[in-house]
């Protein structure tokens, strides 16, 4: 198959959080089954052009964007693995430091989707299925279905949906769709209902031949009032064509016994050598060093989906009890001083490190014992996957992605890979915790639960096999005209 893959981060390019990690890593895995599979990204200002061996492929070109034109240039290199990149360049709307967060963030990723689409006419590369990522991409999967005038060089491209985030869903003025060429009277009912503004998550959704998401469980959840996030109907009406497809890990980059980032390199078979990393850790942190002191770490974008509410609420308590504690995040900036702030009260015992630094979290996830990701929802999460591959004991709150993940240790039956609480609640959470530490004394069960959770395969293979099958139905689809 022919698949273009289009995403608004990946990495190592530029990344943000977890869809930066899916768009580097799953295109090689798609890739080794034999598909020429190809990424597209905008070309953003912070991209080091040099160390990547970007170069200008087509373009200038202009195309009709708002009432006049903008200029758009195609440059290309490729991936780790030699998957071809594409970034689709314009310095007045990608030549800025930050991927989103602007106020034109609306009218930027239209201009994307509209110039991924132009772009198609001048290389040599016909996708058979194009696979859109979150709702910046949404706009490609409505302009093939509507733009008139692409129709028929279009109309047999099928497109498959993926959410992420269901969170953001990108809500714009109407005007956001007409700089594309797109009727702006022409809503969905959704839209109509509310006020009138686009709503780029529910058009990708509408749109799609498919949709999928990023684990079972949160493609279940998310046709639930409680998670649905007000496209619960929409979601529920197209569950035949709703997949979910678990994100898996790139163990070339995160696997304790490579990583260069640590202190001490170690495997299943060499856990002794895990303790090396924590007391580096422990120093790094201006904690006492030693291995019998628990560790618990938490690496996240500091926002209220992560649980950081109800973590700031417990984490006192365990911080009492002479716990150490290391945080890595950036995010809402009560959070930020919320943290920084305990930090102070327990110098000895907490360290928050309010930053971005992927070489940082990997000494983390190796150094400490613990994990903590008590998410109020979680499409999938890589956090608990990564810290299993370093046998580093996951602390998650049962929703979406981390349900299908990690399974609660019992210590009758010695199986399970962390601990696993249900109620969204700083109490249950504080159970978890402390149940998590109690068997942390017994060497020996620790020691089981370390080496069942590192044997845990969640590996791009498996899951790329699932993308072909849903690339596949998509391209039946679309055929069928459907
Ligand atoms: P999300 O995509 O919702 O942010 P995920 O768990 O899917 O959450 O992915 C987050 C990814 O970003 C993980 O690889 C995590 O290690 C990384 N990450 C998050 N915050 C930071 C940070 N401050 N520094 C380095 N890496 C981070």
């Amino acid at each position: 198959m022919k698949i273009l893959y289009v995403a608004a981060e990946v990495s190592p390019l530029v990344k943000v959080g977890g869809l930066a990690d899916v768009a580097g890593s799953l295109p090689q895995a798609i890739q080794r089954l034999g598909h020429d599979i190809r990424v597209v990204m905008p070309g953003y200002g912070r991209i080091d052009r040099d160390k990547y061996g970007i170069q200008p492929l087509v373009g200038p070109f202009r195309i009709p964007f708002q009432k006049g034109e903008e200029e758009i240039t195609i440059s290309h290199t490729k991936m780790n693995g030699g998957v071809p990149l594409y970034l689709v360049e314009n310095q007045k709307f990608f030549g800025r430091e930050n991927v989103y967060g602007y106020e034109d963030d609306g009218l930027r990723f239209a201009l994307f989707g509209l110039a991924v689409i132009r772009m198609l006419e001048k290389i040599d590369f016909q996708p058979e299925v194009i696979n859109c990522n979150d709702w910046h991409l949404a706009l490609i999967v409505n302009l093939v279905n509507k733009l008139p005038e692409e129709e028929q060089a279009y109309q047999r491209v099928a497109t498959v949906f993926t959410i992420h985030n269901l969170a953001y869903q990108g809500i714009f003025d109407p005007s956001v769709v007409s700089s594309v060429g797109l009727d702006e009277s022409d809503l969905l009912e959704l839209e109509k209902e509310r006020e009138g503004k686009i709503n780029f998550m529910a058009r990708g959704i509408s749109f799609s031949d498919v949709v999928s998401t990023v684990s079972e469980e949160y493609a279940k959840e998310i046709q639930s009032k409680e998670y649905g996030a007000g496209l619960e109907e929409l979601l529920a009406d197209k569950r035949d064509r709703l997949f979910g497809i678990l994100n898996g890990v790139d163990y070339q980059v995160f696997n304790p016994q490579t990583d260069p980032h640590i202190a001490l390199n170690y495997d299943l078979h060499s856990l002794d050598n895990k303790g090396a990393n924590k007391k580096a850790l422990q120093r790094e942190c201006g904690f006492e060093a030693g291995t019998d002191i628990p560790l618990m770490g938490m690496i996240s974008r500091l926002t209220d989906q992560k649980g950081l509410d109800i973590l700031v609420e417990a984490i006192k308590a365990v911080l009492e009890l002479g716990v150490q504690f290391v945080v890595l995040g950036t995010g809402d900036f009560r959070y930020q001083d919320l943290l920084t702030h305990l930090a102070k009260e327990f110098p000895h015992n907490m360290k928050a490190f309010i930053k971005f630094d992927a070489a940082l979290a990997q000494r983390i996830y190796a150094g400490c014992d613990m994990f903590v990701m008590p998410s109020r929802f979680e499409p999938c999460g890589l956090g608990q996957l990564i810290s299993m591959a370093y046998g580093t004991i996951p602390i998650v709150r049962r929703t979406g992605g981390l349900a299908d993940t990690v399974k609660d240790f019992d210590p009758r039956t010695g199986t399970g890979t962390g601990f696993v609480f249900q109620n969204y609640n700083a109490m249950h959470l504080l159970v978890a915790i402390v149940r998590a530490l109690e068997h942390f004394r017994d060497e020996g069960t620790w020691r089981s639960l370390m080496e069942r959770a590192m044997s845990c395969d969640f590996s791009w293979d498996s899951s790329a096999h699932k993308y072909e099958e849903i690339y596949k139905l998509a391209i039946e689809l679309r055929k069928k005209g459907h």
